[in-house]
């Protein structure tokens, strides 16, 4: 699949409201500028964009809003809810081994989610 790469800080902080470098909106994903070479960056990206994609990117929308939503009830703070919502914790863990979307089984995100993966 080809990469979908916006560079756009301006689009990048009003969806994320200021607090990212970068958002995967399939087929798309958005980054600052300074970024756009960065290969550890877009390798989280781009388990992002497979995670949509093999949850037909709506269900990824409803259970990463829904993750969010638990984990800022019990933490109250939106950096801890957001580091743990289990498709970033997959992200994080993998960005810097570039082989990883080679070797992902399906749905490892769930892997995340159920607990069999460690909690950062
Ligand atoms: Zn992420």
């Amino acid at each position: 699949m080809t990469l979908m790469i916006i560079c756009s800080k301006r689009l990048v902080r009003m969806l994320t409201l200021g607090r990212a470098v970068g958002i995967t909106l399939f087929p798309f994903i958005i980054i600052v500028p300074e970024l756009r070479h960065d290969p550890y960056v877009i390798n989280h990206e781009r388990i992002h964009l497979r995670q949509q994609v093999e949850m037909l990117v709506l269900v990824f929308y409803v259970l990463y809003f829904a993750s969010l939503c638990w984990n800022l009830a019990r933490l109250r703070n939106f950096m801890a809810a957001y580091l743990i919502v289990f498709f970033e914790r997959e992200a994080y863990d993998n960005e810097y081994d570039l082989g990883y979307l080679g070797r992902r089984k399906a749905f490892a995100s769930l892997g995340y989610a159920f607990g069999k993966k460690r909690a950062r």
